[in-house]
């Protein structure tokens, strides 16, 4: 399909339209989702979004939030949602590993598949693909989408605000390198739609759980610091999980601090799930260090060049400890010289 036809498709309305994003939704996954939900169904169409499985309580407050269903929750109610569909946007994923059981119904839907992602080298199967991994968020393309399909005028204020959300999140505060002069204005044009930015603010980064707090600490006193090759990891299991209180989105951003500190090149995070029996890897640089490709070298994942997760088949903690040394001795060189 190619932008004209889409172009046409959207205008005319009256379509059943599905969105869905990847597991355990961030604010860019379920910003941009709710920000194109609320333009499309503005355009005259029917849309739900559907995400795998809940998101964290500090992304409870997005306009049109409450109507978004749970695959986990819901499944037969999405699968005819899923069947009805004439199409389904697939939005900041690019593997349908990452919609786990949502992937099933979505490749065998009849609906046209339209993907708008963010991530390096997409596999999703889709009529038509937007994908740019330049680009700082899912929420940003979103809006270029908006430009492409002439539909600028249904941003309003929620959809903004949704839409505003996500880069704020995905960007680090618009603090990461693919944050750019067209993420600013971009975001310029979303708060003149009446964003208020510090409400968001309020939302997001001044609404933590007091587990969170308490998780924090245990996280940042079990680092271990591998000084002479710029590298960190931090560990949290499931018994130190249970005694904080743990809650969803709890230790999001965790990762993030061992960056603060001078000279690290390379942060990590390994928190258990013993009900899974998995260890879920979370992975940070700084400068040209790739840890995409540390991750799908030695912790089953992947992401993009300075943040990467993946997952470890196993609940004991030391030995994916061991692996991450020696990940980190077996790139010891270009860890070093990262950020020079
Ligand atoms: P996070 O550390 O925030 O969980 O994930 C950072 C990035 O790594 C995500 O945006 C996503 O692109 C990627 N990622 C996280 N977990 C996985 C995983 O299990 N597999 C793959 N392929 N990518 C992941
Ligand atoms: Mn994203």
């Amino acid at each position: 399909m190619n932008t004209e036809e889409l172009k046409k498709q959207l205008n005319e309305g009256g379509k059943n339209i599905v969105i869905v994003t990847h597991k355990n939704p961030d604010g860019d996954a379920l910003g941009s989702s709710l920000g194109l939900c609320g333009m499309l169904r503005m355009a005259g169409h029917n849309v739900n979004i559907i995400t795998p499985n809940d998101y964290p309580s500090f992304l409870k407050w997005l306009p049109g939030e409450k109507n978004v269903l749970r695959y986990e929750w819901s499944s037969a109610r999405c699968d005819k949602k899923i069947a009805a569909a004439d199409m389904i946007f697939c939005l900041d994923f690019n593997d349908m590993s990452r919609i786990e059981a949502l992937a099933e119904p979505v490749i065998n839907a009849s609906a046209q598949k339209i993907l708008i992602d963010h991530h390096i080298a997409p596999t999703v199967d889709a009529d038509y693909i937007y994908s740019d991994d330049n680009m700082i968020a899912t929420a940003q393309m979103v809006y270029h989408f908006a430009e492409k399909m002439d539909m600028l005028d249904c941003i309003d204020r929620n959809v903004a605000t949704c839409l505003y959300t996500g880069i704020l999140t995905d960007s680090g505060e618009f603090a990461f390198p693919k944050t750019s002069g067209k993420t600013h204005s971009v975001v310029a044009a979303l708060m003149d739609r009446g964003v208020d930015n510090y409400a968001v603010y309020q939302h997001i980064y001044m609404n933590f759980t007091q587990s969170r707090i308490l998780l924090l600490g245990k996280a940042l006193s079990n680092m271990h610091i591998i000084k002479d090759s710029a590298a960190l990891c931090m560990t949290l299991n499931q018994d130190e999980l249970d005694e904080c209180g743990f809650k969803k989105g709890d230790t999001e951003g965790f990762v993030n601090y061992g960056l603060t500190i001078r000279n690290i090149n390379v942060s990590c995070i390994f928190i258990e799930n013993r009900s899974e029996g998995i260890i879920k890897v979370s992975l940070r640089s700084k400068g040209k260090f790739s840890v995409n490709e540390m991750s799908r070298k030695f912790f089953n994942g992947g992401g993009h060049l300075n943040a990467a997760g993946g997952q470890m088949p196993t609940t004991d903690m030391q030995s994916v400890v061991d692996i991450f040394y020696r990940a980190v001795e077996y790139y010891k060189e270009d860890i070093l010289s990262s950020n020079d």
